[in-house]
């Protein structure tokens, strides 16, 4: 895989995410032999530019996969009410086999009710606690988070030796950084995770004693060359914007990580953009047409 990047040195996201979706859509094709196409439903509310650019491009490349991909575009006034009803329709709609309700949701809803109102078989971004338990547990027909998974692929499809190796996880989100340490320690990949937070005392000696360094803080280039070791592996998962006045936009893409000179003391990195990101949906459209097998599966057994 490396031999086919320009430079050895960088994970490239863009290409392993085509890998992804290649595999997908072999499994859409077996799917619509058996008079199934896999369909994912993306609510969202209100009128966020940032969200309404991630609803997009889920529901384009869903139906580049051939998947049916729809998204439901409901008001910024939309009630917890009408939010939870329009939950519990797309739960039973059996041409719906994949269900995220894209955040943040406007004040008056409380996301983690709808979060546990998702059917956990249809919850494909991973953040039901039944799917949270079950990766938690081992259990291997419940969701993992889209980002972390796509980072522990990258991982595994580069040949990076996890076991035994000392992972550290900067960031302890529920939605990347605490789902990246229970991949991290599961048996078959057998890291010693160790998860460094805002009220981690001296960071860079946690750093620095990382084999494989995955960074999910949200500031900016915060990891500097000094704080890696030499030879590890570091996988940016920040997108940050900051000012850069040489941009139209007067802004530009930076992650967590000092790229320019964590490279050269890295042995992998990836970049931002074209590292991380372009996984995030690439698992997502793996994420669903295994939640459309599972579930013709469960309705072939139950005919
Ligand atoms: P989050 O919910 O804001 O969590 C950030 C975490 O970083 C928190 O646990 C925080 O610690 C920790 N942190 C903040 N500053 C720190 C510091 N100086 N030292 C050590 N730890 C620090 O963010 P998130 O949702 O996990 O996202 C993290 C980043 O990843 C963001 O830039 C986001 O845009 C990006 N992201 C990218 C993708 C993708 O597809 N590439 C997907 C999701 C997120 P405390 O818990 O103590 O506050």
């Amino acid at each position: 895989m490396p031999a086919e990047t320009l430079d050895e040195k960088l994970i490239d996201g863009a290409a392993l995410a085509d890998r992804v979706t290649r595999d997908v859509a072999v499994r859409v094709a077996e799917l619509a032999e058996r008079g199934v196409t896999p369909g994912l439903t993306v609510v969202l509310v209100g009128d966020d530019p940032a969200s309404a650019v991630y609803v997009g491009s889920k529901e384009r490349t869903c139906r580049e996969l051939g998947m049916r991909g729809e998204t439901l575009r409901l008001p910024a006034t939309t009630t917890q009410r009408e939010l939870l009803e329009i939950v519990d329709r797309l739960n039973s709609d059996a041409s719906v086999h994949g269900i995220l309700v894209q955040m943040p949701l406007p004040k008056q809803i409380d996301a983690d009710a709808v979060v546990r109102r998702i059917r956990p078989d249809k919850d494909v971004d991973g953040f039901h606690p039944v799917n949270v338990g079950k990766l938690s547990i081992g259990e291997k027909d419940g969701f993992a988070p889209c980002t972390p998974a796509g980072v522990l692929y990258m991982l595994q499809t580069y040949g990076v030796q996890t076991s035994g190796a000392d992972c550290v996880v900067i960031g302890r989100s529920n939605i990347v950084g605490k789902p990246m340490a229970a991949l991290m320690i599961q048996p078959g990949v057998d890291a010693t995770v160790t998860m460094c937070h805002s009220r981690t005392r001296d960071l860079g000696e946690h750093t620095r004693r990382a084999d494989i360094l995955i960074v999910a803080a949200g500031r900016p280039q915060m990891v500097t060359a000094d704080m890696v070791k030499p030879g590890a592996v570091v996988i940016d998962v920040g997108m940050n914007r900051i000012p850069d006045a040489t941009k139209k936009s007067g802004t530009r893409l930076v992650g967590d990580v000092a790229f320019e000179s964590v490279r050269d003391v890295a042995s992998l990195i990836t970049p931002v953009p074209g590292g991380v990101g372009k996984m995030t949906i690439a698992m997502l459209m793996a994420n669903t047409v295994r939640a459309a097998e599972q579930l013709s599966r469960q309705r072939g057994a139950a005919a």
